[in-house]
């Protein structure tokens, strides 16, 4: 399917303290894109970015179900046609580098742009918002044990710049402000979509992720339901409320502060901090200081702040070891779910390596795959030592 000229979505508008505007179109194959400008002239509008995407696409492969495990309380995915997603292409055939002349045309149809998101080819979470949010769960081979129902929601693509070879480390506080502003603005509107119960923003980072594109980007999840990592955190804090009346991952944050021996990097509106059972050989987490339970409930003042610290924490990460000069990581942030529950949630980061020592991987193995028990061969407060030790 061509479609010519196809006429941007919602109208461009500013976004917050920070100047920033969003315009959006209709992919060849009908998904969303949407650009996050902060250079000048984009942003007052007397510059725009191309919104024609001439590309003859096929539809895209939305049949991805879910399956209730009974034995863990958890849901699996099966999305079997994201077998056939791209594989470690070649810089030159880069999908997420901007279209220019003489290569074929990538996901961006614009020959430039600051921070842009559209919607993942292969998604393994689709249709938020559609029919299949309401549809029925079913029986798989017509046994009662065996639940299962289509996997909705809906992936998100962020590339952090159009800059192949730049990581978010390497960029201007500006452009990771406009990233901040992205995150808060997908935030929003995921969680507004039918159908969704959690929003999650990550980043793969390094071959040793797994990563298949070397662009520098994350993705955004909307989760149908609490995944199981925020299920059972609620699990957690709704006992916690229940025997002292205090938010759990606010009072971590205040005990984290007060003991001081893990906290990594302290601001007025941020403090970063090893937990105390980091499972990880490489793990910090950073919380705003005041009560929020997800990116769109920041201020002005919060979202100016988290470009300066995140940017300084993912330096410190590539800091980490001497010989390694870029820390392959994961970032995620664990935003309050949407719908119950969301008062037990709170904002913060997670980010971690599975590089143990330069070219040592943390593989989990019998213990922490098998049994789920975690061992780890480093001490919190000899990971937070470090990271105090490699601050800009
Ligand atoms: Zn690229």
């Amino acid at each position: 399917m061509t479609v010519e000229g196809a006429p941007p979505g919602a109208a461009a508008e500013l976004v917050g303290g920070h100047r920033v505007r969003r315009t959006s179109m209709a992919m060849a194959d009908g998904r969303e894109l949407l650009y996050f400008d902060d250079s000048p002239g984009y942003v007052d509008g007397t510059a725009t970015r191309e919104t024609r995407d001439t590309r003859d696409l096929p539809p895209v492969a939305t049949t991805s179900t879910m399956r209730f495990d009974v034995l863990t309380g958890e849901w699996v995915a099966l999305a079997a046609h994201r077998m056939d997603r791209t594989f470690k292409p070649p810089a030159d055939l880069c999908p997420l580098c901007p279209t220019r002349p003489g290569r074929p045309a990538g996901e961006v149809p614009a020959d430039d742009y600051d921070v842009v998101v559209f919607e993942n080819r292969f998604p393994s979470y689709a249709g938020a918002g559609g029919p299949a949010a309401t549809a029925p769960a079913t029986h798989l081979d017509g046994e009662e044990l065996w639940v299962t129902r289509p996997a909705v929601g809906r992936c998100e693509v962020i590339c952090f710049t159009a800059d192949h070879d730049a990581s978010v480390a390497s960029l201007p506080v500006s452009r990771v402000r406009t990233v901040v502003e992205a995150w808060a603005d997908r935030t929003a509107a995921l969680s507004a979509l039918a159908g969704v119960g959690q929003v999650f923003p990550f980043e793969n980072r390094g071959e040793e992720i797994g990563v298949t594109l070397q662009h520098p980007h994350g993705q955004i999840y909307a989760y149908p339901e609490p995944a199981p990592r925020l299920a059972q955190y609620l699990g957690r804090a709704a006992a916690h409320r229940a025997a002292t009346g205090g938010n759990l991952l606010a009072d971590v944050l205040a005990a984290e502060r007060r003991a001081g021996t893990r906290v990594v990097l302290a601001g007025e509106r941020w403090t970063a901090y090893v937990p105390a059972a980091a499972r990880w050989p490489v793990e910090v987490h950073l919380a705003p200081h005041r009560d929020v339970p997800d990116l769109a409930a920041l201020d002005g003042p919060e979202r100016d702040e988290l470009a300066v610290v995140y940017r300084e924490l993912l330096r410190r990460l590539d800091r980490y070891f001497p010989e390694v000069e870029t820390l392959p990581y994961i970032a995620g942030w664990h935003q309050a779910p949407v719908g119950a529950e969301r008062d037990l949630g709170r904002l913060h980061l997670q980010a971690f390596s599975i590089l143990r020592s330069p070219n040592k991987l943390k593989y989990l193995a019998g213990s922490e795959s098998g049994a789920g028990a975690w061992v780890n061969d480093t001490t919190p407060e000899r990971i937070a030592e470090r990271l105090r030790a490699v601050a800009s």
